[in-house]
């Protein structure tokens, strides 16, 4: 059953919400304030957190950047306010997604059902993007062996750490798929991305050095993260 955590500090609202929920189908974690929420959090790991902004005590954005420092849940923020800034400041600090109050019902549940449909499907693409490939894998004079994390470049080996070739072959597995950091610490080191970790960025660098001529194969793509360019006589064996 999936679960879903309810912070919300107005308990006529949260009566309704958590009927609703559970008529929908979830199992619903009941906080009324920001402690209780962190409680029931670390206790339950629910799949999903709709979380109210304005809270005694402990307010909902600094839930929201406490659950951040450790899990990647979705987290639907509701706001009583309809300000432009504090919606920029709840998607920066981490929120998925958000609704301004007064919403109606059936709008609530299509996004929460939205909303892990997404998780669902990342889900499914992190699976498959931590499978290394069986057989060698080839770019532009760059070959990738799996079997014993063998990287070669023009026939010459290069010497690679086991992240380093990770990185790596899941960039080379898809020529101008752009993959943002947070993404990266998922798929490679396989944990949550805290903001201002520089392990991405820095393992890039270094790749970009050991490969030599084809360093700037490896592109920053500005505000999103990198990827790896697709060359003119591109040729892919899986
Ligand atoms: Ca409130």
């Amino acid at each position: 059953m999936v679960s879903i955590l309810l912070v919300e500090d107005e308990y006529k609202l949260a009566e309704i919400l958590q009927r609703e929920l559970e008529a929908a189908g979830y199992q619903v974690w009941y906080a009324p304030d920001g402690s209780q929420a962190l409680l029931l959090f670390q206790h339950q790991s629910p799949d999903l957190i709709i979380l109210d902004w304005n809270l005694p005590e402990v307010n909902g954005l600094d839930v929201l950047r406490r659950i951040r420092q450790q899990s990647a849940v979705p987290v639907l923020m509701l706001t009583a306010r309809n300000d432009l800034t504090d919606r920029v400041v709840g998607l920066e600090v981490g929120a998925d997604d958000y609704l301004v109050k007064p919403f109606h019902l059936p709008e609530l549940i299509a996004r929460v059902r939205a909303l892990l449909r997404r998780t669902e499907r990342i889900r499914e693409m992190l699976t498959g993007d931590r499978r290394l490939h069986e057989t060698a894998i080839q770019y532009d004079g760059l070959v990738l062996d799996p079997q014993d994390y063998v990287c070669t470049l023009d026939g010459q080996p290069l010497d690679l750490t086991p992240l380093e070739f990770e990185m790596l072959s899941l960039l080379v597995s898809h020529p101008g798929r752009t993959f943002n950091r947070m993404y990266l610490v998922e798929t490679i080191w396989k944990s949550t991305f805290i903001e201002g970790d520089r392990a991405v960025d820095n393992t890039i660098l270094r790749l970009r050095k050991k490969m030599g001529r084809m360093g700037d194969c490896l592109e920053t793509v500005r505000g999103m993260g990198y990827r790896l360019r697709i060359p003119n006589n591109f040729e892919n064996r899986p």
